[in-house]
């Protein structure tokens, strides 16, 4: 729980100072979902927990989203709806057979509105022991007052590389240049690769914007890293590319890329660039 942004959370625990709902505000729905299912772990190991609690069929489940007292809701179509938190309440009738909290997520609580918002009063009004709620939101002054008086609040921030900042260029950009980069790679990938080059430079005449193009693939192929490295199963911000390779394919390919946007800096001839990393791309998988 150490480097774990919600360890404040589970300090209280330790003191046993647990509150039985919380409001979260973050600028990262999927980091803080990480963090928030290791707390899970950490609140309900019957072991030791540690982050690589692996030995224990608790974590596990919890890890695989398996456990049926850990309850996600998140919006049906605009709003949570009053029968969904119905549903959850049924479902809490009983206590948990293998943990030691039912627990419950409100994913986008903001979209609570007033009747299913209502339905929730009970959970946070007169709380039951052995029930414990986390709410998350991006922006918790649009939640429901009823509901944000009876949390307790915290904002958990992340930092977050802005790879729109660092290449300077702007949302469509990169959506349109995501969406290239995946026609790029299913082409280079099939035995229809012979007009790869075509493809890059009829739609990417300027040395610069092939640059900013293949420095995207660079970063979802580290993007994948990460993911694998950490087991992160979360959606990330290039993961429209659907980057499947594993560990041994994901370094051999960062790697080509690094040389590739090396020698494109310095002046190669782009042509030859192209049908180089293409070859080298290839291979991998021969
Ligand atoms: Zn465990």
């Amino acid at each position: 729980m150490q480097t774990n942004k919600l360890k404040v959370i589970y300090d209280k625990y330790r003191e046993n100072k647990l509150a039985h709902a919380y409001l979260i505000e973050t600028n990262n729905i999927n980091c803080l979902l990480n963090d928030l299912k290791e707390l899970i772990k950490a609140l309900n190991c019957p072991f030791k927990y540690n982050s690589f609690c692996s030995t224990c069929n608790l974590c596990n489940l919890i890890e695989k989203n398996n456990l049926p007292s850990i309850i996600t809701i998140t919006p049906d179509g605009a709003y949570i709806k009053k029968n969904q938190i119905e549903e959850l309440k049924i479902s809490f009738e009983t206590k948990p057979i293998y943990s030691k909290y039912n627990i419950y997520i409100i994913l986008n609580a903001e979209k609570l509105n007033h009747s299913s918002a209502n339905a929730m009063l009970k959970f946070v009004e007169e709380p039951t022991e052995g029930i414990l709620g986390f709410f998350i939101t991006t922006n918790k002054d649009i939640i429901i007052p009823t509901i944000k008086s009876r949390c307790q609040s915290y904002v958990i921030l992340y930092e977050t590389e802005d790879i729109l900042a660092k290449l300077n260029i702007d949302q469509e950009k990169l959506e349109s240049n995501l969406s290239d980069l995946k026609e790029y790679l299913s082409k280079i990938a099939s035995n229809n690769y012979i007009n790869h080059k075509e493809f890059i430079l009829s739609k990417y005449p300027d040395r610069k914007d092939i640059e900013i193009l293949f420095t995207i693939l660079l970063k979802a192929y580290e993007e994948n890293l990460n993911k694998l490295l950490h087991k992160n199963k979360s959606t990330l911000p290039l993961s429209s590319l659907n980057i499947t390779d594993n560990l041994e394919f994901t370094i051999k390919k960062m790697n080509i890329l690094s040389k590739f946007l090396q020698d494109l800096s310095y002046n190669g001839n782009i042509e030859l660039l192209l049908d180089k990393f293409v070859i080298e791309m290839r291979s991998i998988h021969e």
